[in-house]
């Protein structure tokens, strides 16, 4: 069954979409079969992996308002992993979903029957705490926070654990925090040092290993519509995000051997 991972944070510019994209075509790179769910209006993460944002096109808006389904709105890219795109026409779904029964099951709903195509599935979430990602939140098992080690950041993480709070006590009890990923890292500067040293106090073995370096090939791969290891291969960044991906996966075998030895999987 797919591990469902929503990559979430409510500051904007934090390197999200960045991490959806290349972490998605990454693990595809090492076997895995993935799916990444485009969840913001602005469409960043389908034009990343080189898919137009026509409007034609049944994207994860009329899924969410019901007039499509998974399997007629799911898209191959060029790089070894399927997305649900998204356009414009999704900063719509909210107003239209607030008369709609279970609004924030829809996506969870909609995704059923995928689960068993996909060993992993990543969601983009919009800048917001909004009925968007709050669908993310529902459909994901984890969220993996992508953040800047900068003073903002640590205030914006209490809010962000807040609303998880919250989520889970009402609406999807499992929803825990996969990890923390340090993005746009820039070593040379002493407060980076800081907030990436109390981030590690705090939150411990949920913060990766594995830091993503400020990498101009990491911002510039997404105007030739390529994650980055389909851009530059040797980059740093592209190294950082195949690293990222091997610790995940390492990660992900040491929950499964662990739950084989305590009997409770067969
Ligand atoms: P939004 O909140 O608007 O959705 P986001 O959190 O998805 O933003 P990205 O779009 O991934 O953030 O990144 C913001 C900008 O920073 C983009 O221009 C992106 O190319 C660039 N960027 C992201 N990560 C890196 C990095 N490690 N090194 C250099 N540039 C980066
Ligand atoms: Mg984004």
């Amino acid at each position: 069954m797919a591990r469902i991972l929503a990559v979430t944070n409510q500051k904007g510019g934090v390197g999200k979409t960045t991490t959806a994209v290349n972490l998605s075509a990454c693990l595809a790179t090492l076997g895995q079969r993935v799916l990444m769910i485009d969840l913001d209006p602005q469409g960043n993460a389908t034009t990343g992996c080189g898919i137009a944002k026509r409007a034609a096109l049944p994207t994860v808006y009329q899924i969410l308002i019901g007039r499509s389904t998974f399997a007629e709105a799911r898209v191959k890219t060029e790089f070894g992993f399927d997305i649900l795109p998204a356009n414009r026409e999704l900063a719509g779904a909210e107003v239209e979903m607030i008369e709609m029964g279970g609004r924030e099951f829809r996506l969870r709903d909609a995704l059923a029957p995928a689960l068993g195509d996909y060993d992993f599935i990543l969601m983009d979430c919009p800048p917001a705490l909004n009925m968007l990602t709050v669908n993310g939140l529902v459909a994901a098992e984890a969220v993996m926070i992508p953040m800047q080690c900068e003073y903002y950041a640590l205030e914006g993480l209490t809010d962000l654990v807040a609303t998880l709070k919250k989520v889970r006590a009402k609406l999807n009890a499992k929803l825990e925090i996969e990890g923390l990923l340090r993005t746009l890292f820039d070593p040379r500067s002493t407060l980076t040092q800081q907030v990436s040293a109390e981030l590690v106090d705090h939150f411990g073995s949920k913060v990766y290993s594995t830091i993503i370096p400020r990498n101009v090939r990491l911002a510039e791969a997404p105007s030739y519509g390529k994650p980055v290891i389909a851009f530059d291969k040797a980059s740093k960044g592209a190294q950082a995000y195949m690293m990222l991906a091997q610790e995940i996966l390492d990660r992900r075998e040491g929950v499964v051997s662990a739950a084989v030895e305590q009997g409770a999987v067969a």
